[in-house]
């Protein structure tokens, strides 16, 4: 039996019943097709970096998406368009498009994980999401047994999901088709702490390569990057949006960001800093990350238990101090918060 904690950023998980590495697209919808047929339970995986396995594992079969491959089109004056198989890593897909002379997703530069996994939770970064940039996503869908595109304005994106995160287990993403723009200018500085580092204004633009390196650094600096040697699923929680009325309770200094649509999105970091919760706080071997406070971490050979206790500890906190309820960014399989 193989152990899912070996297929996840957080290093934590059981075992699973099988685990498929499908490498190409054929083997995969025929495994997805194989497991819906004998009604055995089904989970796909991608990079592992966004999800919290618990102890027992899975008890079904789990695909590991590790298809690859990439076919573009690069004219002067209408971008890129690239379509790129679900397995490919996201870095190495942001690196290429770079090498490339294509602009608009430098600052989602160093986010681990798939392509496939980019558009289940709409990534994004420093001001940027992954929608802004996506023409198409190709997917299988289970319940119709066949391929089914959807265009970017069908794929229902916002703040951190979307329509294949809302339909559950749905819909495994093939590939996905990305418009992107030609240049070495980069989009819009749109988050202070990078407009800082680079030394330009928001809303100024800067060379994408210089956007890349920053981003990086960054990233680096608060534990979040992979590979780094510390074992996280990213931002454990995501900001809260919330009604105008909730934001103007609380103090003055709590960071705020209006929505377009009169709602209120709030800092989850400064939220869990301002109700007691500290960076390098455990419960056996779960930390609160010593870089950033949102990040859950791995210390050793934590459990998902005690994952889970430290995520509900910290959860208890800000529900005390601010009567916000914080939402989990990272999706569960076999435990509850
Ligand atoms: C250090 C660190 C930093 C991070 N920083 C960011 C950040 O800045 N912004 C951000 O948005 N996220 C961030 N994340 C979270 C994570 O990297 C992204 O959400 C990533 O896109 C997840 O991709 P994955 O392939 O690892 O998905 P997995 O973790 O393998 O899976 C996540 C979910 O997607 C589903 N899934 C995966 N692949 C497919 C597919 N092909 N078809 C259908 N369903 C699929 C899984 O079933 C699961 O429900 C960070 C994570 C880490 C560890």
């Amino acid at each position: 039996m193989s152990r899912l904690a070996d297929y996840t950023t957080l290093g934590v998980g059981g075992p699973a019943r099988s685990l498929i590495h499908a490498t190409t697209e054929a083997e995969l919808i025929s495994a997805i097709e194989a497991a819906d047929s004998l009604g055995e339970p089904l989970l796909i995986i991608g990079g592992g970096s966004n999800i919290l396995i618990g102890d027992d594992g899975f008890a079904g079969t789990v695909i590991r998406v590790e298809t690859t491959g990439n076919s573009y089109e690069i004219d002067a004056c209408s971008g890129g368009m690239l379509q790129v198989a679900a397995g490919v890593g996201w870095d190495e897909f942001v690196a290429f498009t770079i090498e490339k002379g294509l602009a608009n997703l430098e600052s989602l530069s160093g986010i681990p994980g798939t392509v496939g996994g980019a558009p289940i939770q709409n990534i994004g970064a420093y001001g940027h999401d992954v929608s802004e940039v996506i023409a198409r996503v190709r997917t299988y869908d289970r319940i119709a047994k066949a391929v089914k595109t959807f265009t970017a304005a069908e794929c229902g994106f916002s703040y951190r999901s979307s329509i294949f995160k809302e339909s559950g287990d749905r819909f495994v993403i093939l590939d996905v088709t990305f418009h992107l723009r030609r240049g070495e200018e980069s989009l819009a500085v749109a988050y202070p702490e990078l407009a800082n580092e680079l030394g330009v204004r928001i809303g100024d633009r800067a060379p994408v390569t210089k956007v890349r390196e920053a981003v990086l650094k960054l990233r680096a600096r608060k534990g979040m990057l992979e590979g780094i040697g510390i074992a996280s699923a990213g931002s454990f929680f995501t900001n809260p949006v919330v009604s105008q009325s909730v934001a103007a309770a609380l103090p003055i200094d709590a960071p705020r960001w209006p929505q377009e649509d009169g709602s209120v999105k709030l800092s989850a970091a400064w939220l869990m800093e301002h109700s007691g919760v500290v960076k390098g706080e455990r419960v056996g071997n779960a930390a609160i990350s010593d870089h950033h406070v949102l990040a859950l971490t791995n210390a050793g050979s934590a459990t998902a238990a005690e994952i889970v206790e430290l995520a509900r500890s910290a959860q208890a906190r800000v529900k005390r101090a601010f009567g916000i309820t914080l939402e989990p960014e990272v999706q569960f399989v076999g435990v509850k918060l």
